[in-house]
């Protein structure tokens, strides 16, 4: 089964005067293999009579056309935007307890979503009706949600991934907005629980990320539906707070919960039940079987599905480190003590030493200095009383970056980097024309191009998707050791820390009025003083290595604790 897909917005014929037509072969024998539709001015493409020659894909200079083949047992889609547009395959299964989904940017997420909250009508590849949309699912767990979704008999909640325009449509304090839509009355509880106490008195307009985020949480929450869509809760969040929302999350019961999330170690901590989705990305994407949890996710990094026989990538391994263990480095920067004052936050930092080749992670809550110390290394920020005079070049990678109307392709970026982080379609585009994590990984990769001795990454996760994540992960490891250098990486995604860093820095205080950073630690004591205080333990899965979240008052939870290994290693 032959299926074509042209990605509308990377298509612009007015630039290429129509190449795909003019070079199909097809169409030089008098096929309408591609048509040109004179309403849109685009190209279509008739699969039936396309010989899937491949030439209109590697001419298009957008990179807009891909033909791929499918197994025929794949069948109708369950959805289909439009000729030669995406098609989705399969929806997941509705149950008690949380349900993951986990993939890709443009593997068909959001659709899935839009379809169980009711916005959308999945069409079966081009037209159908409710009854053939049930009937199509007989027999299946989600012929029941369907039935009911068709009589209008499911009120859902749906917090969407991009939280940022939410200010411009709601007016007034959280408390107010809160108190507004709260249905349950457990409102109070609610608040606690994401620690929002001290943000509910605050203007909407006036929230951090971080803040506005766990607002979204919340008034999802406190909401009576049948299900609960949760697009990307963890975005914005430090490591404390991920863990406290899927806390949350995790207490409704009796109804349906689904969660996105590009974070493998909340992910985990979060669900009961994973789908992977897989396919290619704004060309189709397949909701797998459902999966416990533990299956699932060591499934996904394994880059094969078992009960499927599919390989969609290959395996991503953890190799867990003895604790100790060192390779040989060189000492390439000292620091003293520092201090850092502002109106109302101070920072004080333990003096250290910074090697190569290494790896320094840094953890910690938001809004505890990290940043500001990153900034002192990199020369941005001056420290309070010490001159440091670092001699060493540092290229730096800010949490916030700026959109410039500089073209992608004046800036310099080292070869290979461009096709390790897939950026060559990107060439053509000035940089504020780029999406957020196309932006990111530009602008790592803009970073680590520069000639230095140490780099600085400050969050270089987000906006990624968990694909891009891992993929950035193993990119960055092996570029510390070839070139024998040193990069400080700011993250909250616990699962790269652990798999990236040789060391570890811990921040912590109390938000937004002081912060105090330890020096730098193994990980094995970084990370056991970091989580003790989290509150949580971790073990390591048998099978791939990966840390995973202990569930509290689990055997393991309290047999770590009384040992006070909140890290397990080995
Ligand atoms: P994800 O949530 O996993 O990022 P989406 O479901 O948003 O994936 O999108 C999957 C693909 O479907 C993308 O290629 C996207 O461009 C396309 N798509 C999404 N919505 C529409 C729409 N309304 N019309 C046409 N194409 C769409
Ligand atoms: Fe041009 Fe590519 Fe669009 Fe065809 S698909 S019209 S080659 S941009
Ligand atoms: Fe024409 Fe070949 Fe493209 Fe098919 S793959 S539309 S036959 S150029």
């Amino acid at each position: 089964m032959r299926i074509a897909t042209i990605q509308r917005d990377h298509c612009r014929p007015e630039k290429c005067n129509f190449l795909c037509y003019r070079l199909c072969p097809m169409v030089r024998t008098g096929k309408e293999t591609i048509v040109i539709d004179e309403e849109l001015n685009k190209p279509i493409i008739n699969e039936a009579l396309c010989s899937g020659c491949g030439i209109c894909v590697k001419k298009c200079p957008f990179e807009a056309i891909t033909i791929v083949n499918l197994p025929e047992e794949m069948g109708d889609p369950v959805h289909q935007y439009g000729v030669n547009g995406f098609r989705l395959y399969n929806l997941p299964t509705p149950r008690d307890g949380v349900v993951g989904l986990v993939g890709a940017n443009g593997i068909g997420k959001t659709t899935v979503i839009r379809i169980l909250s009711g916005e959308l009508r999945p069409n079966l590849g081009e037209e159908a009706g409710w009854e053939e949309i049930v009937e199509r699912f007989r027999g299946k767990e989600i012929q029941n949600y369907l039935e009911k979704l068709a009589n209008g008999k499911i009120r859902a909640v749906y917090k969407p991934q991009y939280i940022d325009s939410i200010p411009r449509h709601v007016r007034g304090t959280v408390m107010e907005i809160l108190k507004r839509g709260d249905e349950t009355g457990n409102l109070d509880k609610i608040i606690e629980k994401l620690n929002l106490e001290n943000s509910v008195h605050k203007k909407i307009k006036e929230l951090s990320g971080g803040e506005l985020q766990r607002v979204a949480i919340a008034a999802c929450l406190t909401k009576d539906a049948d299900v609960y869509l949760l697009d990307e809760p963890s975005s914005y969040l430090d490591v404390r707070e991920r863990l406290n929302a899927a806390r949350a999350i995790r207490e409704i019961t009796d109804r349906y919960v689904f969660v996105v999330e590009h974070d493998l170690i909340v992910l985990d901590y979060l669900s009961d039940y994973i789908h992977v989705m897989y396919g290619r990305p704004g060309v189709y994407g397949v909701v797998s079987n459902i999966k416990s949890v533990r299956v699932g996710i060591n499934e996904y990094l394994d880059g094969f599905l078992s009960s499927e026989n599919v390989r969609f990538r290959e395996e991503i391994r953890f190799e867990v480190r003895p604790p100790g263990e060192k390779t040989e480095v060189n000492e390439i920067l000292s620091y003293p003590a520092l201090k850092k004052k502002y109106d109302g936050f101070e920072l004080s930092v333990d003096p250290g030493k910074i090697y190569a080749p290494e790896i320094l992670g840094i953890l910690g809550k938001n809004a505890t200095g990290k940043t500001t110390f990153v900034r002192i290394l990199a020369g941005d920020v001056k420290a309070d009383d010490v001159d440091l005079d670092i001699e060493l070049d540092i290229s730096y990678k800010p949490q916030y970056i700026k959109p410039r109307k500089t073209p992608v392709k004046s800036l310099k970026l080292r070869p290979e980097l461009i096709e390790k982080f897939k950026l060559r379609h990107l060439m053509e585009k000035r940089v504020d024309e780029l999406s957020g994590g196309e932006l990111q990984k530009v602008a790592i990769a803009e970073c680590l191009s520069k000639d230095v001795s140490i780099y600085l990454l400050d969050e270089p996760s987000a906006y990624l998707d968990v694909e891009e994540r891992l993929e950035l992960a193993k990119h960055i490891k092996k570029f510390a050791m070839e070139k024998k250098i040193a990069i400080l990486i700011v993250e909250h995604d616990i699962l790269l820390i652990d798999y990236l860093s040789d060391e570890l820095m811990v921040f912590d205080g109390i938000s937004g009025v002081n912060g105090h950073a330890s020096r730098p630690l193994d990980l094995r004591s970084g990370m056991n003083d970091f989580l003790k205080k989290m509150d949580i333990t971790f073990r390591r899965d048998p099978e791939t290595g990966r840390p995973r979240a202990n569930k509290a008052g689990s055997v393991k939870d309290r047999e770590q604790r009384k040992r006070g290994e909140y890290y397990y290693v080995g």
